[in-house]
């Protein structure tokens, strides 16, 4: 009976043994990553350049993020920008064109109907004009950030 216990004891200390220094490997491995400062990466994502290394561009066409930097092989399939650029974009646009519209109002600048194009044609300007560094941005952020597969584990 004792000697039972005493060969589950061992196999249970065994077990967490292994466990242990699994999960210490594991630690290791994480603590080797290095540290990604946010604020250049998301600036360099701001200016449409890869997060990483800044030498090329991070989009191919339109909005679409290029699959892998040629210069410094980091991939950026990984991102999950989704809808946040878009939702940041509405946020300053937004707050801008609301406010430069009443202080127009308030002040009679502008003439209602003329207050209104103006404010359509900067609205539509700025929000094309924004999307790609805002987006340049989030994707930068999510790299600094190691999130979404870019920290080294599938999402
Ligand atoms: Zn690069």
């Amino acid at each position: 009976m004792a000697d039972k216990d005493q060969a589950h004891l061992e196999a249970r200390v065994a077990e967490k043994g292994i466990n242990a220094m699994s999960s210490n490997e594991f630690l290791s491995e994480t603590e080797a990553l290095e540290e990604r400062a946010n604020w250049p990466a998301m600036m360099k994502g701001l200016r449409g350049r890869c997060p990483s290394c800044g030498e090329t561009a991070l989009f191919t066409k339109g909005l679409k993020v290029q699959d892998q930097c040629s210069v410094c092989d980091e991939e950026f399939h990984h991102h999950r920008a989704d809808d946040l650029p878009a939702y940041l974009n509405i946020f300053v646009v937004g707050h801008v064109v609301v406010a430069l519209i009443m202080i127009a109002l308030k002040w009679d600048i502008v003439s209602m109907w003329t207050g209104m194009f103006i404010t359509i044609a900067i609205a539509i300007l700025v929000s094309v004009l924004m999307m790609r560094p805002l987006k340049g941005m989030v994707v930068g952020a999510q790299w600094a950030m190691r999130m979404h597969g870019f920290g080294g584990n599938e999402d």
